[in-house]
């Protein structure tokens, strides 16, 4: 049976499956619109996320959205998250059992959007949702098709923060992203299972 969003947000917030509740001052479950064609994925909160509890307002998130902007849409018009919803210390990479932990709230996400397009920004979003294979270097711009739902791997904001030459690639991504949901032929609205082979 499909969960609520109100029961969703409430188990996310009384989640304790791992460690990383601990020193956290918000769970940052992730916003958007409920019924977006467009979902991105990221890693996990940051500094500016933990403090406000929203998911990607720091210096990251105003890339993304720039980026979103670019494409021609809001950030009101996509639904927004990470794979972990508790920032990890010193935001470090969340371990394979935290990612783990974490993903059946992602699974949830997934089936009450029911995402047209995801792009899965970064590795850890990459590797969460289509298997420890990937690599971002390699396998970012192509396309992996599950169940109807379109999954694009790009490069996450803050490595474009950090070295400005993968810009060009992570804009290349998001115009074929912008040109899948234009052609209207993104599939149809099947509810993915994230870790589905
Ligand atoms: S990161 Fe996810 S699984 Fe871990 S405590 Fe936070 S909400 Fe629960």
């Amino acid at each position: 049976m499909q969960v609520s969003w109100d029961s969703l947000h409430a188990d996310i917030a009384a989640c304790e499956k791992c460690g990383l509740c601990r020193r956290i001052h918000h769970k940052v479950p992730g916003q958007g619109s409920g019924n977006a064609d467009l979902m991105f994925i990221g890693e996990g909160p940051g500094a500016d996320e933990d403090m406000q509890g929203l998911a990607f307002v720091g210096a990251a998130g105003q890339l993304l959205t720039k980026m979103i902007a670019a494409m021609g849409q809001t950030r009101e018009q996509v639904y927004i998250c990470n794979v972990v919803k508790c920032r990890p210390p010193q935001n470090r990479v969340p371990t394979p059992e935290e990612a783990a932990a974490c993903l059946p709230y992602l699974r949830a996400q997934v089936a009450l959007v029911r995402p047209k397009v995801i792009v899965l920004l970064g590795a850890t979003a990459a590797r969460a949702v289509l298997g420890d294979q990937v690599r971002i270097t390699r396998d970012r711009g192509q396309w992996v098709e599950k169940k109807g739902v379109w999954f694009m791997p790009t490069y996450h904001p803050a490595a474009l923060l950090r070295d400005e030459t993968k810009k060009r690639d992570a804009w290349h991504d998001l115009q074929a992203v912008r040109d899948k949901l234009k052609e209207g032929n993104a599939g149809a609205s099947a509810a993915p299972d994230p870790q589905a082979q």
